[in-house]
């Protein structure tokens, strides 16, 4: 049993500071989830939590007792706490023996090593793969071994640096489902760091806005989205965020393969690996296949609908896990008479695609 105390903390790197005066409490057994854009400072939040840096200014607390940064006590504390981070790295040697190596520098025996590697091997579903060279696996398979890596000590309390950035839906679903199972059945604190939405909606017992370093709000999922103020909206203005490898043409278009077997079509050329953004008031929302000259059309499912003062608010999933946000009028939302689980067809133009 872990709980979690952050008091005043800032941290600056070289006169610029990246954290502000941070406090939260984090109690033992639930699931804290830090949104908010890129640089934020979600990591570097991360990374003190891991006690692998020092705040600059206050401090955190286990389980009511100030961190002592002495090497001894930081051993023994980072003992209790599994971290994983976006982009891992796995030895080059089986997947048992990656998974075993927390428990060999742990000093634990043989067998009991065996079992426990079995046991969470099952956990992360990669039953036969213990022989496997680490280095040959897919990226989701390599990120359930990293997963499982954290997992194996059977950590107090667990941080998580988007896991599941850039991974395919059926990864996205077992990790979401290794997180939920591991909390229920073992209590295990989680605090993780996610730019998707509907994972922090799903996974969430409390949710931190963080933004320019500062935390803007800490409440239940609905709490913050539900009515959001202003550094809130300009978060969620920044949805319809995809990213994916982009092949140019010769005519000054490219197609960007975002996964889940959708390509968008976008007005400039550029090929490799970009982000792009699709404001939610250009997407046209059609009842009916239609014929234009926009170069995007996708079905969905209406799967959330948020009433603004001056429009409503739609999230729309598309295949089996992007989720795209649209913004439509009063008017419109009443005429197509959306409700959510309604099918609909999303329509954009190719110049509406933004790279970012
Ligand atoms: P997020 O995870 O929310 O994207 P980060 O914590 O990675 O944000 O970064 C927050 C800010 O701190 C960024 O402006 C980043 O450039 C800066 N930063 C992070 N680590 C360092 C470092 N070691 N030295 C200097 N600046 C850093």
């Amino acid at each position: 049993m872990l709980t979690i105390e952050v008091q005043k903390l800032s941290k600056t790197y070289s006169g610029r500071q990246v954290l502000k005066d941070i406090d939260f409490k984090v109690q033992s057994g639930e699931v804290f989830v830090l949104v908010g854009p890129n640089g934020a400072g979600k990591t570097t939040l991360l990374r003190i939590l891991d006690l692998l840096e020092e705040p600059t200014e206050g401090r955190i607390l286990f389980n009511e007792t100030p961190v002592d940064y002495s090497a001894k006590d930081k051993v023994a504390l980072r003992r209790r706490i599994g971290m994983l981070f976006q982009q891992t790295k796995l030895f080059d040697m089986s997947v048992s023996d990656n998974i075993a190596y927390g428990l060999k520098v742990r000093g634990e025996d043989k067998v009991t090593i065996e079992g426990k590697v079995r046991e969470t091997l099952k956990l992360v579903q990669l039953q036969g793969y213990e022989r496997k060279n680490a280095l040959t696996l897919s990226g989701g398979e390599a990120q359930r071994v990293s997963l499982a890596q954290a997992l194996v000590t059977e950590p107090e309390l667990l941080l998580l640096d988007e896991p599941t950035a850039n991974l395919d839906p059926r990864n996205i679903s077992i990790i979401e489902e290794v997180l939920t199972n591991i909390n229920r059945e073992k209590r295990t604190t989680i605090i993780m760091a996610t730019h998707n939405m509907f994972q922090a909606e799903n996974l969430a017992h409390r949710v931190a806005m963080i933004n320019n370093g500062k935390i803007e709000g800490v409440g239940t999922f609905q709490e913050i989205f539900g009515r959001p103020s202003e550094p809130v909206k300009n978060f969620v203005k920044f949805e319809n965020v995809f990213s994916g490898l982009s092949t140019a043409f010769t005519e000054g278009t490219s197609i960007i393969d975002i996964g889940d077997r959708l390509k968008i079509e976008a007005a400039f050329k550029k090929s490799g690996y970009v982000m792009i953004h699709i404001p939610p008031e250009d997407i046209i929302l059609s009842s009916q296949p239609i014929v234009s000259s926009a170069r995007n059309m996708f079905e969905g499912r209406i799967t959330q609908i948020l009433e603004t003062e001056s429009a409503v608010k739609l999230k729309v999933k598309v295949g089996e896990s992007k989720n795209f946000t649209v913004q439509v009028t009063k008017k419109s939302f009443k005429d197509l008479q959306l409700s959510i689980g309604t099918r609909i067809f999303l329509v954009f133009k190719a110049s509406s695609v933004q790279i970012i």
